[in-house]
């Protein structure tokens, strides 16, 4: 593992010590409570080739993400960390399986801090996760990235692939003949 630093995003000045990251730009490890202490904060910018569970759920490696954390404490003495995450990503589109473009836009704010969350403070935008010493950011922006990924992508306007011109299938024709198959049986049980 390599360490050097990052930019800190607010005075354009090196990170030091505080952000670990490997040759490879896939571990950005940060000391939580120094990094909002400081009110630190971090640009990085991801392809998905650097984000492995990511990649398995694109349909391409081009494209890409920047991010922008912002660290801070908030009133109950909580690391909190400030994540955007902006970018283009490639899926593959339901209806005639070719990959399609999907804009991503994530903006959402971490609170470290012992269970309990608290209803009033912590409002719908912030999410409660346990407190950590040390935190990935680069793990962190891939967990935000696939929980925004669209669960069905479909182009606006395309046509499921014909038959006669293409071998694949589609997890709805698998679908359909379990259906059919259910159906002739007449049974609803399953089979376990
Ligand atoms: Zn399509």
């Amino acid at each position: 593992m390599t360490l050097h630093g990052g930019i800190d995003g607010r005075t354009g000045s090196r990170v030091s010590l505080h952000v670990y990251i490997d040759a490879l730009g896939r571990r950005m490890i940060v000391e939580l409570r120094r990094f909002c202490e400081e009110s630190r904060t971090l640009d990085a910018a991801f392809s998905p080739t650097q984000l492995p569970r990511l990649l398995d759920s694109v349909a391409d490696t081009a494209g890409g993400v920047s991010m922008q954390v912002r660290g801070w404490i908030d009133a109950r003495d909580r690391p909190c960390l400030d994540l955007r995450l902006s970018g283009q990503l490639w899926v593959l589109c339901q209806r005639c399986m070719r990959p399609m473009a999907v804009d991503v836009e994530v903006g959402q704010t971490l609170a470290f801090g012992d269970e309990g969350a608290d209803e009033v403070l912590d409002a719908e935008s912030v999410e409660v996760l346990p407190l950590l010493a040390s935190v990935d950011l680069a793990d962190l922006a891939e967990e935000e990235l696939l929980l925004s990924l669209p669960m069905l992508p479909r182009h606006r306007d395309c046509e499921p692939p014909g038959p006669a011109t293409t071998g694949v299938a589609t997890p709805f024709a698998s679908l359909k003949s379990l259906l059919d198959e259910a159906g002739g049986s007449g049974s609803t049980g399953g089979q376990d």
